[in-house]
């Protein structure tokens, strides 16, 4: 794992454009529609060059370019060929597919642009030849998406294309011109601030103004992969206190009914799906590990109570009775005012609110005692 940069070169100085080219294999394009969902930064902020200490990123996307034919293929070719002129980085959506099986029966599995034969007959360029030959080049290799950082649903059991990743595809010795492994940004589809966000904390470094960012041991950037969902979910607070979804819609935990998020690398529901909004389980979804290698295989069946579940929901449930109990006691004080407790009364036209129990009372006043042991209770005279 490359933890220092000492064997990372950065750009030169003065760079004013760093080209951004955008090769997709076996993928659904769910990661280009999250890449242009980015809010933190956008798109537009890195094509337009905005961002301060970050050169202009001219974008060659196969779906989002104006020119098209040849006019679009020939950066690629020069790329290729380490003609660019430009510094560039490859950015891969979609798994890699095994093309020698697809020649097999004289087709391809994808591909961009066309080559002449022998006969003067167009052949599509197979995107696997496209990032073979261009990372040798580029100053960046990111991997964008499950399929292309870990092989994804293409390549799940029994497929039929020997579907893999973009790091199995180059291999654990691979360098990019400036000295990086494959970084990979994995999710299905991604966080679209985490491809943008990673894209300009490479591009910051290369061009030498921020150390290197951290990632881990898959070469995932590490600030936005190290926690679990769980420890970001807006629903851990139901958990804690034992309570669990039993069907879908309902607004509790959702372990019991499918969650992976405590073992499940992902940030989706601090930082929202797009623009800070939604997320998985913001919207009522358990988390599938869409994130993780093992997926889709290692999750599946979706939708079923995962095996460790049974021990940890069950201490939940023991310890969360206890607690939740206890709080509510705490909270139904901490909804009156001094002088409603004093009165013994609310007076609220909304609803008749009960007054405290006997053990209530003497619960409250221990808690009180402890609350402001040390200081000075407000309105006290001691
Ligand atoms: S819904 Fe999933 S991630 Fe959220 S608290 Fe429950 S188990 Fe954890
Ligand atoms: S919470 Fe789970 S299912 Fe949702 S994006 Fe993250 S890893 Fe994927």
């Amino acid at each position: 794992m490359i933890s220092s940069p000492e064997s990372i070169s950065v750009l030169p100085n003065a760079i004013e454009e760093v080209h951004a080219f955008w090769i997709a294999g076996g993928s659904c394009d769910g990661c280009s529609i999250a890449a242009v969902g980015a809010s933190s930064p956008s798109v537009e902020e890195l094509i337009n060059g905005t961002l301060p200490g970050i050169a202009k990123v001219v974008l060659h996307h196969p779906v989002l370019a104006v020119n098209a034919g040849e006019e679009f293929i020939k950066p690629f070719r020069l790329a290729a060929k380490g003609e660019l002129g430009h510094p560039f980085v490859v950015l891969c959506e979609g798994s890699i597919m095994d093309e020698s099986l697809a020649a097999k029966t004289g087709g391809y599995w994808s591909g961009l642009g066309a080559d002449l034969d022998e006969f003067g007959d167009p052949q599509p360029i197979p995107s696997v030849s496209w990032i073979t030959r261009m990372s040798e080049h580029a100053a960046a290799v990111i991997a964008v998406g499950t399929c292309a950082t870990w092989g994804g649903v293409p390549a799940a059991a029994n497929n039929p294309t020997n579907a893999a990743s973009v790091m199995d595809l180059l291999g654990e010795d691979y360098r990019s011109s400036l000295g990086l492994p494959v970084i990979n940004i994995p999710g299905c589809a991604p966080q679209g601030d985490n491809i943008t966000e990673t894209i300009a904390s490479v591009l910051l470094f290369l061009h030498g103004l921020v150390p290197l960012p951290e990632f881990d041991e898959l070469g995932r950037p590490k600030w936005l992969f190290d926690e679990t969902v769980h420890r970001g979910c807006t629903l851990a607070g139901y958990y804690e206190e034992g309570t669990f979804a039993k069907e879908y819609g309902d607004k509790e935990c959702l372990v019991e009914i499918g969650c992976w998020g405590p073992v499940v690398q992902c940030n989706i529901n601090k930082r929202g799906a797009i623009n800070h909004c939604g997320g998985c389980m913001n919207v009522g979804a358990p988390c599938i590990g869409c994130t993780m290698p093992g997926f889709p295989d290692s999750f599946a069946p979706f939708y079923k109570m995962p095996p460790g579940t049974q021990v940890s929901s069950t201490i939940s449930k023991t310890t969360g009775t206890l607690v939740r109990n206890l709080r509510q006691m705490t909270q139904a004080y901490h909804n009156k005012t001094h002088k409603w407790i004093e009165e013994g009364h609310v007076p609220s036209g909304w609803g008749h609110i009960e007054q405290p129990s006997l053990l209530d009372k003497i619960t409250h006043y221990a808690y009180q005692k402890l609350q402001y042991k040390g200081s000075h209770k407000p309105g006290s005279n001691n």
